[in-house]
């Protein structure tokens, strides 16, 4: 039967070996470049993005990743793991040295770090989510609970990147370094506010969950609530039924 890796160099690992054992599944924890041969597919858990590049490119995990990714690894990210599987990073955080700080890549899209705002940092919300099945008590089509925790939101999907989920416009919340707007010294914008092209920017609704051929990727934790049914759709994609 298939295994399923879980990178173990930060983050939140334990939730989801959890959340796949609870569905059947078999889950190792993945530390060492030689234990990539192992998986039939990876998670990428939820924690620090400029952590998880700084260890895994350390550790010697970062370019065999990137080859496996290419190779067509099936590979699920969860909130740092979404900004570790983005082709880019809209905000990147930099090291002493300036360099900015490096993902896996994969989904042709455009990532935002902490989106979503720094003065209210997490939220919950029920989404609508796309290619669910029914798992245990819950309807494929039952809304996912939803939680945020200082979360990306994609910005940008390339021509073959699917959108799963959306925090729909009225329940984005405000937020931002000052209750919107934007971050002049970076030239950042946050959720909130006007942009500066005077766009309202509470009115648009924000990517929260992706999938592109063997990538999957989520703002959100679906591991933290008792959710299966992303990392059951995982199982299948891993399978190759979904
Ligand atoms: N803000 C974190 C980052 O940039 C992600 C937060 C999370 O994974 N809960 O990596």
């Amino acid at each position: 039967d298939i295994v399923v890796g879980v990178l173990a160099v930060q983050g939140d690992v334990r939730e989801h070996i959890a959340t796949i054992e609870s569905l059947g599944g078999r889950a190792i924890a993945v530390r060492r470049p030689s234990e990539l041969s192992a998986v039939d597919g990876l998670i990428i858990p939820g924690g620090e993005s400029t952590t998880m590049d700084k260890l895994s490119r350390t550790l010697g995990l970062a370019d065999p990743l990137r080859d496996l990714i290419a190779g067509g690894l099936p590979v699920y990210g969860s909130c740092a793991g979404m900004i570790m599987l983005s082709d880019v990073v809209a905000d990147p955080s930099t090291d002493r040295s300036g360099n900015p700080q490096q993902t896996f890549g994969g989904l042709d899209m455009v990532v935002r770090r902490n989106a979503f705002g720094r003065q209210r940092e997490s939220f919950e919300t029920d989404l609508d989510f796309a290619g669910l099945a029914t798992t245990g008590g819950a309807a494929g089509d039952d809304p996912v609970r939803a939680v945020f925790i200082r979360a990306p939101w994609v910005e940008k999907v390339g021509e073959g990147v699917e959108v799963l989920a959306q925090v729909p416009a009225a329940e984005t919340p405000r937020a931002g370094p000052s209750g919107g707007a934007s971050d002049s010294a970076s030239g950042a914008s946050y959720g909130g506010g006007t942009s500066g092209t005077g766009i309202d920017l509470d009115s648009v609704a924000r990517i929260v969950a992706v999938r592109s051929g063997n990538l999957l990727a989520t703002s959100f934790h679906p591991e933290v609530t008792g959710e299966r049914r992303v990392h059951e759709l995982f199982i299948r994609m891993i399978r190759g039924e979904a």
